[in-house]
C-alpha cells in the first residue's frame, strides 16, 4: 500500500516539477511579466501542487496519515524566494483548514508544520554552502520538525509507523532533489545550446542564424521601421596573410566591440559570417539619420587601433550598404542593401552607399 502511495506521490511531484519548469521558464522570458508577478505565480502554482498532494495522503497505520506538503513549500522558497514560499504556505494552510471535516488540534499542528518548514527552508537557503548541502539540511530539519509534531501527537508507542514516516518523508526529499538537479542541469545545457545556436563564438554577436531570425521577426511586423546596415571589412585577407589567422581573429573580435559601442544599446549587431557584419537600427527611417550612424561607424573603425596578439597595432576600414524597411522588404531589402555595399566597395572602399 505504501509503495503504491509512494508511486502516486512521486508521479505528482514529477508532473508538477516538469511542467512547472517548462511553464515558468517561458513565463520568465516574457518581458511583460515582472519579477514580482512571477514570484506570485510560482507561489500559487506550488500552492496548488501542495493542495493536490494533500489529496493523496499516505495511510501509515489506521490512525496516521502523512502527506508531502513540505515539498512544494521548500521548492517555492528555494527556487523562487521568500514571497513565493509564503504564498505556497498560506494556500496550503488555508486548504488544510478547508478540507478538515472539523477543525481540531491536528489541523493547527498541520499548519504549524507548514509554517516551520517555510522558516527552515528560508533560513537554510540564505547560507553559503552548495545547493545539495542546503537541500539535505532543510530536508533533515524539516523531517525532524514533522517527527517532533508526530511524537507530540502520538508519543513513542507507534514504532513501525515512526520508521515508515521517516522513510517516506526522506525518500521523497531525495527523489525531489534528484529531479530538481536533473532539471537544473538540463536547463543549463538547453540555455547554453540555444545561446550557441544564435550567437557567434568569436565576437559574441548574433550569428547568421540569429540575423535571419531577427530579420524575419522584424520584417513581419507591419508598424515597425528600421534601417539595415551591411558591413564588410576592407582588405581583411591582408591581415591574415601578413600577421596570421589569430591576428585576424583578434581584429574581428575588436571590430565587433567597436560596432557595438558605436550604436545604441538596444540596436542589433550581427556577424553574418567571415568578415561580414550587419546592424539593424530600429525606428531609424530618415536617410539623414541612417547616414549619420553609418558615418559614425565608418569613422570609429578607421580611427581605432586594433591590437594583434604580438602587441602591434593595425588599422582597418569598412564599407557599408544602407537599406530601409519598409521602403524595401524581405529579400528585396537584403539584395538591394548588398548591392549598395558592393557599390561602396567598387567606389573605392571605406565609404557607404544607399540602396536604390
Ligand atoms: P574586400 O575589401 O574586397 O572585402 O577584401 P577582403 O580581403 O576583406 O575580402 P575577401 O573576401 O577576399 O577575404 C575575406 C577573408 O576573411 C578571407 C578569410 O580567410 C577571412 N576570414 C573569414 N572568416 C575568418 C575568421 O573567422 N577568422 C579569420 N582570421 N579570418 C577569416
Ligand atoms: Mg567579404
Ligand atoms: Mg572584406
Amino acid at each position: 500500500m505504501i509503495i503504491k502511495d509512494l508511486f502516486i506521490n512521486f508521479c505528482i511531484i514529477s508532473t508538477f516539477l516538469f511542467f512547472g519548469n517548462a511553464l515558468f521558464r517561458s513565463v520568465r522570458s516574457n518581458p511583460r511579466i515582472s519579477p514580482f508577478v512571477f514570484k506570485m505565480l510560482t507561489g500559487v502554482f506550488l500552492g496548488v501542487f501542495g493542495i493536490v498532494q494533500m489529496q493523496f495522503t499516505f495511510k501509515l497505520d489506521n490512525g496516521t496519515l502523512l502527506d508531502l506538503r513540505q515539498i512544494p513549500i521548500i521548492v517555492a522558497t528555494v527556487l523562487s524566494g521568500g514571497m513565493a514560499g509564503i504564498i505556497t504556505t498560506i494556500l496550503i494552510s488555508i486548504a488544510r483548514l478547508w478540507f478538515s471535516a472539523s477543525i481540531t488540534g491536528v489541523s493547527f499542528l498541520g499548519i504549524a508544520n507548514a509554517c516551520i518548514t517555510f522558516v527552515i527552508a528560508y533560513f537554510v537557503f540564505r547560507t553559503k554552502p552548495s545547493f545539495r548541502y542546503k537541500w539535505f539540511m532543510t530536508a533533515l530539519l524539516s523531517t525532524l520538525n514533522s517527527l517532533l509534531i508526530f511524537l507530540l501527537w502520538t508519543g513513542f508507542s507507534k514504532r513501525t509507523t515512526l520508521i515508515l514516516f521517516i522513510v517516506v518523508l526522506f525518500s521523497s526529499f531525495i527523489f525531489t532533489y534528484l529531479l530538481i538537479e536533473r532539471l537544473r542541469r538540463y536547463n543549463k545545457i538547453y540555455d547554453a545550446m540555444s545561446k550557441e545556436v544564435q550567437f557567434d563564438f568569436l565576437t559574441g554577436l548574433y550569428n547568421y542564424r540569429g540575423f535571419t531570425y531577427k530579420y524575419n521577426q522584424l520584417s513581419q511586423q507591419k508598424k515597425i521601421t528600421f534601417s539595415l546596415l551591411l558591413l564588410d571589412i576592407d582588405y581583411f585577407k591582408v591581415i591574415n596573410d601578413q600577421y596570421g589567422h589569430s591576428a585576424g581573429d583578434a581584429v574581428l573580435a575588436q571590430f565587433a566591440e567597436v560596432l557595438c559601442s558605436s550604436v545604441r544599446s538596444f540596436d542589433y549587431c550581427f556577424r553574418k559570417g567571415g568578415e561580414e557584419f550587419a546592424i539593424i537600427l530600429e525606428h531609424v527611417e530618415e536617410h539623414a539619420e541612417a547616414i549619420r550612424w553609418a558615418e559614425t561607424i565608418r569613422q570609429n573603425i578607421q580611427e581605432h587601433k586594433f591590437v594583434i596578439p604580438d602587441g602591434r597595432t593595425v588599422s582597418m576600414t569598412v564599407s557599408l550598404g544602407i537599406g530601409f524597411y519598409p521602403l524595401y522588404a524581405d529579400d528585396e531589402l537584403l539584395e538591394k542593401t548588398d548591392r549598395a555595399l558592393y557599390e561602396a566597395k567598387k567606389g573605392g572602399r571605406n565609404q557607404f552607399c544607399i540602396a536604390h
